[in-house]
């Protein structure tokens, strides 16, 4: 029986790491909806398609080729995945993730990915609009301090030069953004588990996510 576990909460939160640390261990696929996002945000920014061009953004994205392999994006044929994890692409996703246009031209792709078995699907709305009757859902958050030294550290060992306070003030103003915005904004799914990582490092975290998975799964089937 295929199941599918949904992941939501703000940046830095431990979404990414937990999925797919979770995805390993339970041997099921995993579902980085942020890629996609960030995967579009690059090739309209390169098209030089602005958030106000509506109609373009439509066009283009009809157009579009969009796969997912073994965890890297490919957009046309062509893999992006390493071009996407820059703080301008962290702005501009965040922009323009929040038209509708863009969120419905990529709700298909997101749903079609449970067609290949069982499924951890990380992201924004993926346990509210993308998969609502999802297995399990949580919704893991931090403070915001505690998610800017997160991001901080993983650029650090990227070898990526690095200030707090602005990593800090970019995760605030992306999470009142992503929060606030009309299509799909960022909110707790209901009957979403609400864990708070603050004071858990990645292994407290990753536990607590497989006993509750293993726990309702087993009541589940
Ligand atoms: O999770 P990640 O930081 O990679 O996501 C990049 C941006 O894409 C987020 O700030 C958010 O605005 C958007 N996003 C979204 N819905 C999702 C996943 C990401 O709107 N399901």
């Amino acid at each position: 029986m295929s199941y599918v576990v949904t992941i939501d909460g703000p940046a830095g939160a431990g979404k990414s790491s937990m999925a797919r640390a979770l995805a390993k261990s339970l041997g099921v696929h995993y579902l980085d909806t942020g890629a996609i996002y960030r995967a579009i945000a690059l090739m309209l920014d390169e098209s030089e398609i602005n958030i106000n061009q509506p109609e373009l953004i439509s066009e283009a994205l009809k157009d579009i080729k969009m796969e997912l392999r073994n965890g890297a994006v490919l957009v046309n044929g062509v893999d992006v995945s390493g071009l996407i994890r820059t703080p301008h692409i962290d702005k501009i996703a965040s922009e323009y993730s929040a038209l509708k246009c863009v969120r419905d031209a990529l709700l298909n792709l997101q749903q079609e990915q449970q067609n290949f078995g069982s499924l951890i699907a990380e992201g924004r709305d993926v346990g509210s609009v993308v998969f609502p009757d999802a297995a399990v859902k949580f919704y893991l958050t931090a403070s915001p301090e505690a998610r800017a030294k997160r991001r901080c550290l993983e650029r650090e060992l990227k070898g990526e030069k690095v200030n707090y306070q602005e990593t800090l003030q970019a995760i605030k103003s992306r999470d009142k953004f992503d929060s606030s915005r009309e299509a799909s904004p960022l909110k707790v799914p209901d009957g979403a588990i609400v864990i708070d990582t603050s004071e858990l490092n990645e292994l407290e975290t990753l536990n607590l996510l497989e006993s509750h998975v293993k726990k309702i799964l087993k009541i589940l089937f």
